[in-house]
């Protein structure tokens, strides 16, 4: 997963250089976002930097991304933590060109024993041939986008592969070698029914997955889905119904051994562990880690400030060393506490009371969103509880209008 910020608004920010932001900052950089950007086809819901992959620029995609990885590794104090190649669709790189990028990733960065390296895949473009480059890579987790496994939907979505082709990719990962393996599921397709919800969970589950992200589809600007809903091709699935599906979603992963951690995640409970199977990449994100960006359009974020590569391909590769960098946000206060609440109350478990309360005391919005809070609290949406301050279950369920509120 790649955390999408919001652009600075208004006129197009200039650019800077990410060694020049870095230069002189504390950051702790803890993991490593690397954005592929080719695919082999844009689906229709899709706002991702992405598109439709052109094969002569593969080898430069990567000779540009292990430039930037080396000029950024002095920035690098520590060994890393995790590493999470996303895109777009890195398995559509060239084997020996997916091998490269990671050995050069491995080579040049310092990395923790233990460190958690995440590969996304969409499970048509897994072979054998794949799999294995990745396992000797030393990718021990793999997210495959799945989406829905009824091919009537995947075809409204316009994803491209066959439902069969999931448990072809899981088997070939699991085979060699990869020991984590996590599904994306869309829920709140166009003529989706719950029980067509529940079949795609109850396969997911089947396939002996360790984490799932379930994701309500949403129509973004400029895509195709959201230019077909507008031509009235259907009706978009509404706001009670997707509740539902959520909750539905919850009862019956709760039941198959998964636990919630956060609105849209959730890990296989392993041994009674219930983090072992968490995202620790993602968890950079929610819990205001630093991390570093390699590849156009990806996103860092160093000790409060956050920062978007060139969100083009020929300007990225265009460049030397670091990046050029738009939308670089050096957060005010204000903006801080707000980004700062949104992204840790999504956690289950919440943020430390004393955490809230200090990002409340911040900035012109705090009595807005203390209200905010406040109100969930007394509703019985939210509760402070053991120390920190989270949704209750049933608030969870609808814990984006709320984090809305705390921006
Ligand atoms: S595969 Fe993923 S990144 Fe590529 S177009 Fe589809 S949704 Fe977007």
């Amino acid at each position: 997963m790649q955390l999408t910020i919001a652009g600075a608004g208004g006129m197009p920010a200039p650019r800077e250089r990410v060694d020049a932001i870095l230069a002189g900052r504390e950051a702790s950089f803890e993991g490593v976002y690397v954005h592929v950007p080719f695919c082999f086809h844009k689906c229709h819901y899709c706002d991702f930097y992405s598109f439709v992959d052109r094969e002569d620029r593969q080898e430069p995609f990567v000779a540009r991304a292990e430039a930037e990885v080396r000029a950024l590794a002095p920035f690098v104090r520590a060994p890393l933590r995790t590493l999470f190649v996303g895109g777009g669709t890195p398995t559509l790189l060239r084997v020996p060109l997916l091998a490269r990028l990671l050995g050069s990733l491995r080579a040049s960065l310092p990395w923790d024993a233990g460190a958690e390296w995440t590969v996304e895949a969409n499970p048509e473009t897994v072979t054998a041939e794949v799999a294995g480059a990745l396992a000797a890579a030393g990718v021990g987790r793999v997210s495959l986008g799945a989406q829905s496994f009824d091919p009537r939907h995947l075809k409204t979505l316009e994803r491209w592969h066959d439902p069969e082709s999931v448990a072809r990719a899981v088997g070939l990962l699991r085979a060699a070698g990869i020991g984590r393996i996590s599904v994306d599921l869309i829920f709140g397709i166009p003529g989706q029914s719950a029980e067509d919800w529940e079949h795609d969970l109850r396969a997911a589950v089947a396939l002996g997955t360790d984490h799932l992200s379930c994701y309500g589809l949403t129509y973004e600007p400029n895509t195709a889905m959201t230019a077909r809903m507008e031509r009235g091709e259907f009706e978009p699935c509404d706001d009670d119904a997707e509740a539902r599906m959520l909750e539905r979603a919850d009862a019956l992963l709760g039941e198959a051994g998964f636990a919630r951690y956060e609105v849209s995640n959730w890990a296989r409970v392993r041994g009674g562990d219930a983090r072992a199977e968490e995202c620790r990449h993602n968890l950079l994100y929610w819990e205001d880690r630093d991390w570093l960006a390699v590849g156009p359009s990806a996103s860092g974020h160093a000790s409060g400030v956050r920062w978007k590569n060139v969100p083009r391909l020929g300007d990225w590769l265009a460049g030397e060393g670091a990046s050029d960098a738009v939308d670089v946000e050096r957060g005010s206060p204000d903006v801080r506490a707000g980004e700062r609440l949104m992204m840790g109350l999504r956690l289950v478990r919440g943020m430390p009371e004393a955490e809230v309360d200090a990002a409340l005391a911040l900035g012109a919005g705090g009595p807005r969103r203390r209200g905010a809070i406040d109100r969930a609290v007394a509703e019985g949406r939210m509760e402070r509880c053991g120390g920190f301050v989270r949704f209750t279950p049933r608030g969870m369920m609808t814990a984006n209008a709320v984090l809305a509120d705390l921006v």
